[in-house]
């Protein structure tokens, strides 16, 4: 089977790693000159509104697929009249728009945080005074990594939020005092057949994912199941196939749904070395009608992203539980440039070893 995708970063190049035992050969479309995933599978270069490079693309693949869901949705349905698209363009367009994503979840009866559209100052003060502070503001399109966003907490900050984000179709969402983050990562074939990842727990730094724990510690039984019964309502309503990740805020026994990414995720990394299947293998067997690996975590594991740069190899792997994964990318603040995931024999070992893990791959501040 011949895969073409969308994007040629981290989760382009994760992809294409998981095709060669599987016989499955991937080509990335990516504008840049050195992606990621053009290191490990050939690349068509061109950007994702280019006609003649999508062409190209639908030449080369046998079904395609995206692997960030800032893809132009025009673009996904142009070579969907050519060749299979998976996951549904639908699904980029909805996970595009921070309202659309709202209220789909809203209409599926999937708890949210309480949101509203604001498209002016005026509604934007009638919003604060619905919803109430603290509160955060954000941009409704091209938001990722905590980027073009605002915490509310008093008037003042609104001025300025308004002020920085102000002209654009904005939302604001009642601000959760979550007691901690999880994903859940599901995925469906091409048969419909639907199997989920435990829950994660997430840990956020300026709003870039810092940790991932999987499984997450105390979940329970009924959290878990409910977690992945809302996702199943998302690849159902969608006609869905491949990997589908929901971000939840829990607070207390409630799961709020922040947001959805209809491609494989960072919170899954973890899944490469510490899962039967790893996410990215799952999502290839689906989009290519082939039966779904079990999602059954391998022990206990966490994953700790490495932002801004690597640190050297022989540091990292000092640690015996460590494997490490760069992507090739040049160093950058900010930037996403590798991971390490660490196994643990027990719930007990890794709560033990979790403290030592944390100050080992702690992210230094502004990285
Ligand atoms: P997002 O880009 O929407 O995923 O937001 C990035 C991070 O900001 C989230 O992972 C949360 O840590 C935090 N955040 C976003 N929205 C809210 C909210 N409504 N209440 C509390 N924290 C939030």
């Amino acid at each position: 089977m011949r895969v073409g995708v969308l994007g040629g970063g981290q989760l382009g190049r994760m992809l294409a790693l998981a095709g060669h035992p599987l016989g499955v050969r991937c080509t990335v479309l990516d504008p840049a000159a050195e992606s990621s995933a053009g290191q490990v599978c050939p690349q068509i270069r061109g950007e994702f509104d280019d006609f003649r490079a999508l062409y190209e693309l639908a030449r080369a693949s046998d079904v395609v697929t995206f692997e960030f869901e800032n893809v132009p949705v025009e673009s996904a349905r142009w070579l969907a009249e050519r060749v299979p698209v998976f996951p549904p363009p639908r699904a980029l367009e909805v996970s595009q728009e921070r309202l659309a994503e709202k209220e789909f979840f809203a209409s599926l009866g999937i708890p949210t945080p309480p949101f509203a559209a604001v498209d002016s100052r005026a509604e934007f003060d009638a919003a604060v005074r619905e919803i109430g502070l603290p509160a955060v503001l954000k941009t409704r399109r091209f938001g990722y990594d905590g980027k073009g966003q605002a915490v509310l907490r008093t008037p003042a900050d609104c001025d300025a939020a308004w002020e920085r984000l102000g002209g654009r179709p904005l939302i604001l969402e009642g601000f959760v005092p979550f007691d901690r983050e999880l994903s859940v990562i599901a995925v469906r074939g091409r048969d419909g057949q639907v199997t989920t990842y435990p829950l994660i727990e997430n840990v956020h730094r300026d709003g870039i994912l810092h940790r991932s724990v999987s499984p997450a510690a105390n979940t329970g039984e009924e959290l878990a199941e409910r977690a992945a019964e809302y996702a199943s309502r998302v690849l159902a309503e969608l006609d869905y196939v491949g990997v589908l990740t929901v971000e939840w805020f829990q607070d207390g026994p409630r799961l709020l749904a922040n947001e959805m990414a209809p491609r494989v995720h960072n919170s899954g990394h973890g899944t490469i070395d510490a899962a039967v299947t790893s996410q990215f293998e799952n999502h290839l067997r689906a989009v290519c009608g082939l039966p779904l690996g079990r999602c059954d975590a391998v022990g206990w594991s966490a994953m700790y992203n490495f932002i801004g740069s690597v640190p050297p190899a022989a540091e990292v792997l000092a640690n015996p539980d460590a494997k490490l994964h760069t992507y090739g990318k040049s160093p950058r603040p900010g930037r996403k440039v590798g991971h390490v995931t660490l196994r643990a024999a027990s719930a007990d070992d890794l709560a033990e070893k979790l403290p030592d893990w944390d100050r080992q791959f702690e992210r230094a501040p502004g990285t």
